[in-house]
């Protein structure tokens, strides 16, 4: 029934619209269907063999009950596996349900873990906290330095889980190394592509054996629905969904996942647009008075352009700042003065948000980092940092927005 299946000889575009999306057999329906049931009528060869779905079998049922699988959010797994260049991928109800999927998945007690020691804060929490107490062995290295990578892994290193560019303060891992060091440790690499998106960067044709996203940002793109992927290779992907969906039951709702579909349609142009308006805001908030540093990936000033370039077919939509003056004050204002800008956390909308993170406060509460670390978090955050998702509004209606502020400041 499809009269196309997407492959890479097609553009991005056309594979962002297209791929694993299914013409609905009886209706023609065109756009993808919504199917909300939580159940599938079985055939009579599956009848016969009983209830006993194994990991071996679950892969030819077509569809069972909706925790192993739901024909929406398949449609939206292909479609994510076709853009990252996976052979499969398996779907969440969040971005924290992929990450902690993978991580509950892969490791068990006597394993270590090496991390990004700056990361999203639910994953920086999770690591410090919940994993040791399962008895898995946690190290937090900057993953921006080579060096440091490859001295933290041991002999039961199992997993090297990097995110980039990483949030809040936009440092970026070289996946390519990282996935030789971790690759000659014997050690899977994983990657947080959240902030890259795969218009930005492919990370599993760098190396990585697993690439993450929370789908609630960019490849839904408009703020209403939740929800987390994980891809790869098939193999890897069918142990992860028995784990992750049959047992842990993280599964997406086959709503949200309609949802994102449609987002992902979009996701081309929308990252296009992003970029163009970041590097706009990027380029005012440097050159504005009121403001100390600017953290983006595009701009010459962050200190791993070059490797931004080279990794980064799109700087993406993210930039942080850090100001001059008393930032507290600068965010009160902002929460009360600013039209069009949403204050709030979350990222990756069509409307542009912003928002303070205090760095001792999110460094007590999910860092945990001192020494040396600290100090390079210290020396990249300041006080806080304001950070900002440009969404696809004008971009001289944003700068505008930010001047409002900044020159009362
Ligand atoms: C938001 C985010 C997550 C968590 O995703 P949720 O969908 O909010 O659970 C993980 N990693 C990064 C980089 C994120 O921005």
């Amino acid at each position: 029934m499809p009269r196309m299946s997407p492959t890479h000889k097609h553009g991005i575009r056309t594979r962002a619209i297209h791929a694993g999306e299914k013409i609905d057999p009886t209706s023609g329906a065109a756009a993808p269907n919504l199917v909300m049931s939580s159940t599938f009528v079985l055939s009579p060869d599956v009848a016969e063999r009983g209830f006993g779905v194994s990991v071996e079998s679950a892969s030819d049922i077509p569809y069972l009950y909706a925790r192993w699988g739901n024909p929406t959010a398949r449609q939206l797994e292909e479609k994510i596996a076709n853009l990252e260049g996976a052979e499969d991928c398996l779907t969440f109800g969040t971005g924290m349900a992929a990450a902690t999927g993978l991580m509950l998945h892969l490791l068990q007690a006597g394993d270590h873990l090496v991390v990004s020691e700056i990361s999203y804060v639910g994953v920086a929490e999770f690591v410090r906290n919940n994993l040791p107490r399962m008895g898995v062995q946690v190290t937090a290295v900057d993953t921006a330095d080579l060096d440091a990578v490859r001295s933290a892994l041991r002999p039961n290193t199992k997993l090297v889980y990097v995110e980039t560019p990483a949030n809040p303060v936009m440092r970026l891992t070289d996946i390519a190394g990282c996935a030789r060091l971790a690759h000659a440790a014997g050690a899977l690499l994983a990657v947080d592509s959240t902030f890259a998106t795969p218009i930005a960067t492919l990370p599993l044709a760098l190396g990585a054996d697993f690439v993450m996203h929370s789908l609630t940002k960019y490849l839904c793109g408009h703020g209403d629905a939740m929800g987390g992927s994980v891809a790869g290779r098939a193999k890897d992907l069918l142990a992860l969904r028995m784990d992750s969906g049959v047992h842990l039951g993280a599964t997406l709702s086959p709503f949200n996942a309609w949802l994102i579909l449609r987002g992902m349609d979009t996701l081309p142009i929308r990252m296009a647009a992003h970029e163009q308006a970041a590097l706009h805001v990027a380029r005012f908030l440097e050159a504005h008075p009121a403001v100390k540093r600017v953290l983006y990936p595009g701009l010459p000033s962050h200190p791993q352009h070059a490797l931004a370039k080279q990794q980064m077919q799109n700087f993406s939509g993210m930039l942080s700042f850090q100001i001059k003056g008393d930032a507290l004050a600068m965010a009160r204002r902002m929460a009360r003065d600013l039209k069009v800008f949403h204050y709030a956390v979350s990222l990756g909308h069509q409307r542009s948000l912003i928002v303070f993170l205090n760095t001792a406060e999110v460094n007590k509460q999910s860092f945990q980092l001192d020494g040396a670390a600290l100090a390079r978090l210290q020396a990249e955050a300041g006080q806080g940092l304001f950070r900002v998702s440009i969404g696809l509004e004008d971009a001289e209606d944003l700068c505008a927005d930010l001047a409002s502020v900044l020159d009362a400041g």
